[in-house]
């Protein structure tokens, strides 16, 4: 290994300095086994979830309703650790992003945006991600490693540790929303993000609603019905082109499934109605994608679809080729959208400073070739 880089890594924490394992993370059925396996009696199962996931537990102590004799047994085999802050930043418009480092020492970003009624926390999925968009930093580093699910939910614990939002509130809650728009692919990652969201959404621990949880896919088609079906939470896809000999070129993933497969799949999606749309992301490239041909064929694409559009005003990276379409495009695009019916917004770009737009989020993590040698 690299010997400045190793010199950084002694001294930044790793995820669970005992070595031990965290039980933040578990779902109830992992919990129920690590307490039978305990030879405790299943009633203890619950009142952990409870501790972990509705107050937020940090210490064994803490469960005043566990028996000192369980405490003690727990505190020598598990941790209630959390992923290890690594950097933590915010952006002179409010928003704010941590780096995380996880046991095997991989990192990953996520990100809390507040907005006047809500507040959205933007998870990651991946270490990496495999689908290479041209406009998309995240592209640029390769594919490290799947998140776990304990991985995805202790981001969004991180979150609420930051907020000291514990117990879990109902109302007045700082973090209103969950979006699976960080690093990575969620649909590339389906099982562990479905193990994952199926933990926020418990009402009796995070209680984030479905309603309120939007998972991003580039458009992974055969994952798109089960993720409907299975979690019901609300779909958002990375559109970005209107042809497919554009987006082949700028999400490569097209090749694979073009547009009109995932927009046979979009109207299929599970739950969708009039009230309940797809959210398409729309990515404003200056002089690729931003013509007013391309809002007419945009609208004509989406009309069979119930589809609101999220124009994305390109935000930029180090290295990055394209420019962000001016906003008088912008305006442009979306003028000829509402007059062809279809809901349009665009989406301020947050926390730029600290690069924790849409799109900006890259660890420095590195696939370790087998031959490497750590
Ligand atoms: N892989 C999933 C989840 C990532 S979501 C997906 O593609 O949907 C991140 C969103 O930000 C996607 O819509 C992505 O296309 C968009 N994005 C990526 N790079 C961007 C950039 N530089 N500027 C604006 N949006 C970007």
């Amino acid at each position: 290994m690299d010997h400045a880089l190793k010199a950084v890594e002694d001294f930044l924490p790793t995820a669970s300095p005992s070595g031990l394992p965290s039980l933040v993370g578990l779902s109830r059925d992992e919990i129920a086994t690590v307490i039978a396996d305990l030879d405790e009696p299943a009633f203890r199962a619950k009142q952990l979830w409870h501790w972990i996931y509705c107050r937020g537990a940090r210490d064994f102590d803490e469960m005043t309703n566990v028996s000192k004799v369980l405490r003690a047994k727990l505190t020598e085999a598990w941790t209630l650790d959390r992923p290890a802050e690594v950097t933590a930043q915010t952006s002179e418009d409010g928003t704010r992003k941590w780096l995380l480092r996880f046991g095997d020492l991989n990192e990953a970003e996520c990100v809390f945006i507040p907005d006047r009624r809500r507040g959205t926390v933007c998870l990651s999925s991946q270490v990496g991600c495999t689908l290479t968009c041209k406009f998309c930093h995240t592209g640029t580093q390769r594919l490290v490693r799947n998140l776990t699910a304990g991985e995805i939910v202790g981001q969004l614990i991180v979150a609420r540790d930051a907020f000291n939002q514990w117990p879990s509130p109902t109302t007045e809650r700082d973090i209103t929303n969950v979006v699976m728009m960080g690093m990575g692919e969620p649909l590339y990652n389906y099982d562990n993000v479905a193990a994952a969201l199926r933990i926020l959404m418990d009402p009796e621990g995070l209680g984030m609603s479905r309603r309120k949880i939007t998972l991003s896919t580039a458009g992974v088609v055969p994952a798109m019905q089960r993720c409907g079906e299975e979690l019901g939470v609300n779909l958002a896809v990375s559109l970005h082109a209107v042809t497919d000999e554009l987006r082949d070129e700028i999400v490569p993933l097209n090749r694979k499934y073009p547009i009109k497969d995932l927009l046979a799949a979009c109207r299929e999606y599970p739950g969708v109605n009039n009230a309940r749309r797809i959210t398409f992301e729309y990515v404003m490239l200056k002089d690729v994608n931003d013509s007013p041909a391309e809002a007419r064929e945009l609208a004509r694409l989406l009309k069979p679809v119930h589809a609101k559009i999220n124009l994305i005003p390109f935000n930029p990276w180090p290295g990055s080729v394209y420019e962000t379409s001016t906003p008088k495009a912008v305006a442009r695009f979306a003028d000829i959208l509402f007059d062809k019916g279809i809901t349009a917004t665009v989406r301020n770009p947050r926390g730029q400073d600290i690069m924790a737009a849409c799109g900006q989020l890259k660890s420095a993590s590195e696939k370790q070739r087998a031959s490497a040698g750590g």
